[in-house]
């Protein structure tokens, strides 16, 4: 018997399998999933059981055997060697890479340490499962009755648990329209079944007030593979979920990964969110990676992605629709502020004055903002020179509360200039509107605003999202003023009024999603005002009032940006209507980086010749942010109607041409992040 090994160094060369003989003594203990040391050359590694065959690919008198069984479980199972097959496969990573976003946290730390184990595995080797009325012991049922819209959604999702059919549905619903409700109902019906259920959401950090909702229904059923956890915390988690002692898991994107046995249900909340997807290697959006799974798909949103909601008008997903808030409780009314005419006031006439009465009527206010810092850049009055990173080609923040500019890609600061380094006049000026120039406004135009920032610079201040979202939900603050942190599931009876303080900020961005976003944005965030018995107010300050992302927004009209942006998604042969793969070379060798570029975007074209499949190949062009770190960055976007024989030859290609390695060359299929 042979078994075949994956090696823990990865490189191109070594990226594939190899065979080593299985020793009498390993015959019945063996397992796929199982880390074990081998000799390779002429010293000991480590390397991860993927399989088992008679007929090894080479001579057997070359082939060495293994020396031992290194952790005593297996650290991953068949499903979850399925999705690290497809992934690397799909996303062109190395095997080893794939494998390592299957295994526990922390595998990677520990195949260092070298004796291998010599006793044999103990018993834990075999998860011992609890019995089917022992599952069902943690559930607490709930005393609401669902709505009729809610029975009609949760009985198809129940009954496809039951066909156990591989199927995805959108929940498409407003937010309180009792998505959740039926979240919690389909995964205690799988588990009545003895069946798990993996539930995702954007954020775990963000998500407090959903995982004590779900700890309190499932009490000790769930696993929450919460961000805090320290290493052996999450291996703890790992472990009762592989064991079968937490049948639900609770957890962001890398929860699609967590050793649930066969799960019955994959549920991701706000599906559209960019968090879904993990912008390094392997670059993988759970969703994608749920569908190689055998199960019932949950996706719900108000918002749903553009390609989703394609998906589920043409009958490739199922739809099940929310279309009413729960006690019909109306959807706040937007206003929309046309800032042209405030003569360069940060906050409008309209939004102060809603301010003072929600204040003035002790109920609270959130006002988002995109933009971290103070001044979002500044420029030359003089000759029009705008100070940028030296490193990175975006402009310097200025920051308050150490009065210094800082890029916000790499870790550089300097001193606020007033001279301007081109001309030499004292004649920069500061501009843009970041969240600490709004705090410092609302500070001082309201005797009784008590302010909480919320931000990535106030989270590493205050030390965590809990304490920041506790003193606003439960503490006396009345004003919380953040970034895309504050647009996510707040459910506070008391906020009554919302103001969305540049709309611009996300529509301007060079990126063919930029209305989408600008429209899930705010509509979530108007989502945060009026949840409960007090009506709420939405203001929603823009450049562009007229932009049809603002205009549904103002009436929460989510079909009708779904029917104009689908037209020019159409149009400019954009997804759903073609696949994507972004292509970014970074180097600070530009003129080889652009031969190389152009050499691939040469390649790419003959790939995707013929067979009458539509394709644009874009680029080489510089990338939206030109430098990043001190490295030039140039990309080349590939649209095709059939991306499949362009990516695998790409890979190949990429595996054997073996540039040098000074040039970075990134693949990003079906990309979220174009820049
Ligand atoms: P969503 O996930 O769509 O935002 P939730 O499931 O959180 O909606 O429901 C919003 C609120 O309504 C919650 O407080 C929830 O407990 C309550 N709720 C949900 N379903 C019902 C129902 N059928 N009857 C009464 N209240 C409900
Ligand atoms: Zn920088």
């Amino acid at each position: 018997m042979y078994a075949e090994i994956v090696l823990s160094r990865a490189t191109p060369q070594l990226d594939r399998i190899y065979h080593y003989r299985v020793p009498d003594e390993l015959l019945n203990q063996l397992k796929v999933g199982h880390q074990v040391s081998i000799p390779f050359g002429r010293s000991a590694t480590v390397g991860y059981v993927v399989g088992f065959t008679e007929k090894p690919g080479i001579h057997e008198s070359l082939i060495k055997n293994i020396e031992g069984i290194k952790a005593e479980v297996p650290l991953f199972t068949e499903n979850s060697l399925i999705l690290a097959k497809w992934m690397a496969e799909y996303y062109g990573c190395f095997f080893i890479s794939a494998l390592r976003a299957v295994m526990p946290p922390g595998t990677a730390g520990k195949e260092k340490r070298t004796s291998p184990l010599s006793s044999p595995p103990s018993a834990k080797n075999s998860f011992p499962s609890p019995s089917l009325m022992e599952r069902g012991a943690g559930v607490r049922n709930s005393s609401l009755t669902l709505t009729t819209h809610q029975q009609n959604a949760l009985d198809s999702i129940i009954g496809s648990v039951n066909k156990g059919q591989k199927e995805t549905f959108l929940l498409y619903g407003v937010t309180g329209s009792g998505k959740t409700e039926i979240y919690i109902r389909s995964i205690a019906h799988a588990l009545s079944k003895g069946r798990g259920s993996i539930m995702m959401v954007p954020e775990i950090s963000l998500t407090a007030q959903l995982i004590r909702r779900f700890k309190e229904r499932f009490t000790d059923q769930i696993a929450v593979l919460h961000s805090n956890l320290t290493a052996k915390q999450r291996e703890t988690e790992w472990m009762r979920i592989a064991r079968g002692d937490a049948l639900i898991v609770l957890g962001a994107r890398s929860a699609v990964f967590a050793p649930v046995k066969d799960p019955a249900l994959i549920i991701l909340d706000e599906e559209y969110e960019t968090t879904y997807k993990q912008e390094k290697n392997p670059r993988y959006h759970a969703r994608e990676v749920a569908e190689q799974l055998n199960a019932t798909i949950v996706l719900g949103s108000a918002t749903p992605s553009i390609e989703t909601y394609y998906k589920a008008q043409t009958g490739v997903y199922q739809l099940a629709s929310l279309p009413e808030r729960i006690d019909r409780r109306p959807l706040p009314p937007v206003e929309l502020v046309d800032m042209r005419n405030e003569s360069g006031r940060v906050l409008s006439e309209k939004l102060q004055q809603e301010i003072t009465e929600t204040l003035s009527r002790e109920e609270k206010v959130i006002l988002f903002l995109n933009r971290r810092g103070y001044f979002t850049f500044s420029i030359c009055k003089g000759c029009g020179h705008v100070l940028e990173c030296p490193q990175c080609s975006v402009s310097l923040v200025y920051h308050s509360d150490d009065k210094k500019l800082r890029c916000g890609h790499c870790d550089y600061t300097s001193e606020a200039k007033l001279i301007c380094p081109k001309c030499h006049n004292a004649s920069m000026g500061f501009f843009g509107t970041g969240t600490q120039r709004i705090e410092k406004e609302v500070s001082e135009a309201y005797a009784s605003a008590k302010i909480v920032r919320w931000d990535r610079d106030s989270v590493i201040k205050k030390g965590s999202h809990e304490m920041i979202f506790a003193a606003f939900a439960e503490g006396n603050a009345n004003v919380l003023i953040g970034t895309q942190m504050v647009t996510k599931g707040l459910d506070i009876a008391s906020v009554t009024l919302v103001g969305v303080v540049s709309a611009d900020t996300s529509l301007n961005l060079p990126d063919f999603r930029a209305a989408e976003r600008t429209f899930q944005q705010i509509t979530q965030v108007a989502g945060r005002a009026g949840r409960h018995h007090l009506p709420g107010k939405v203001i929603i300050q823009s450049l562009n009032p007229d932009h049809y992302a603002l205009r549904y927004a103002l009436t929460h009209d989510y079909d009708g940006f779904y029917r104009e942006e689908i037209e020019f998604r159409k149009a400019l042969f954009y997804p759903p209507f073609s696949r994507l793969i972004n292509i970014v070379f970074a180097s600070k060798n530009e003129p080889k980086l652009i031969e190389i570029a152009n050499k691939i975007a040469k390649g790419l074209d003959r790939f995707l010749e013929g067979k009458g499949n539509k394709h644009i190949v874009l680029g080489p062009a510089k990338a939206p942010i030109s430098k990043l770190r001190g490295q030039y960055r140039y990309q080349i976007l590939v649209k095709a109607e059939d991306i499949e024989p362009a990516r695998q030859k790409l890979f190949d290609h990429l595996k054997k041409a073996n540039y040098p390695s000074d040039i970075r060359i990134t693949v990003d299929v079906d990309p979220i992040n174009l820049l």
